[in-house]
């Protein structure tokens, strides 16, 4: 198959790339570099099946080729970088769902759209079924990227209903693993970089919100599986792992892992922070049969290893 991907360049959007063209497809990555990486590419250059297009997203793509499956990933998507790229977020998540939504349509393609467990917001319902509608803060530091995101699954389901495109939403939960960006200001990579810098470990609050951290190669499997399944036209996946942790947990795990027991700082904790986070992950699992295999403790390991070997 044809596949475009919004966001090759990015942490996951790198991931998806790799892994389509391992099973044959060919692949056109669209990225602007705002958070991707031209290293997290260069793996793929020399496959044939690979073509590289530097475009911002937000912008309407004319393609010289037809493609049959659409992947729109691109956006900044942890909290300090959608908070310094606002209105490029924004766009993204609006203006370049639209344009890439007319794309699918022109092409007869599928539509993949990259959603959020932040659609979810601070969640009043736990664990978040895909039923759940949310609980937002509109105008907040977070609502560049929650609510652009909800525009962005509206923008698909209102192409579903009026013009059958076969548009599908995964709501991705917190996923980490190597080739994350160490600087992206994520706990898990923020963690990493503090301990092998030999600094405190900086946690926000008093680390008894929670959220449940899911292995980026199980999250891909599950992207393709939806990506690539026939039958799901206006379907919502949650995807990620049910294993819920506090965060003062995981800075403790990371702590025995790299048997390093220094010092936690206490920040103060930032605006609209959800106090607790888990997929239920009840509808893939029964549709399509997916669940994560690895263990946070596994995906911890390699993800250390991986910034120990790659200077962080
Ligand atoms: N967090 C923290 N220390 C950090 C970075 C994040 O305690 O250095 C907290 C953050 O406030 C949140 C959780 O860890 O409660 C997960 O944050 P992250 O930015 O990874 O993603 P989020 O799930 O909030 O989108």
């Amino acid at each position: 198959m044809k596949c475009l991907i919004t966001g090759g360049a990015g942490f996951i959007g790198s991931y998806l790339c790799e892994h389509l063209l391992a099973q044959g497809h060919e692949v056109i990555c669209v990225d602007n570099f705002i958070t991707g990486f031209k290293k997290n590419l260069r793996h793929l250059r020399l496959n044939s099946k690979f073509h590289f297009m530097e475009f911002d997203c937000s912008k309407p793509l004319a393609l010289r080729e037809k493609v049959e499956l659409i992947f729109h990933f691109a956006s900044p998507a942890s909290p300090p970088k959608y908070q310094q790229f606002p209105l490029e977020t924004l766009l993204v998540n609006s203006l370049g769902t639209y344009n890439l939504v007319e794309l699918a349509k022109q092409n007869n393609a599928s539509f993949i759209f990259a959603s959020t467990s932040e659609i979810y917001g601070d969640p009043q319902e736990h664990p978040q079924r895909e039923t759940y509608w949310g609980n937002v803060n509109p105008t907040g530091e977070r609502s560049c990227y929650d609510e652009s995101k909800r525009l962005g699954e509206s923008i698909v389901m209102t192409n579903v209903r009026k013009f059958g495109l076969d548009g599908r939403i995964i709501r991705i939960f917190n996923t980490y693993g190597p080739r994350m960006d160490i600087n992206d200001g994520r706990v898990i990579t923020n963690f990493i970089q503090e301990i092998l810098n030999n600094k405190p470990i900086t946690i926000n609050g008093d680390g008894n919100q929670t959220r449940s951290f899911c292995y980026i190669t199980d999250l891909v499997k599950g992207i393709l599986l939806i990506g690539l399944t026939e039958d799901l036209k206006g379907e919502v996946f949650n995807l990620g792992n049910e294993t819920e942790i506090t965060i003062l947990s995981l800075a403790q795990k990371v702590q025995n892992l790299t048997n390093n027991h220094g010092n936690i700082q206490y920040n103060s904790m930032p605006q609209d922070d959800p106090a607790r986070r888990r997929p239920d992950i009840t509808k893939i699992k029964n549709r399509l049969h997916w669940e994560p295999e690895v263990s946070l403790d596994q995906g911890l390991i390699n993800t250390i290893e991986y910034f120990k070997t790659n200077s962080v």
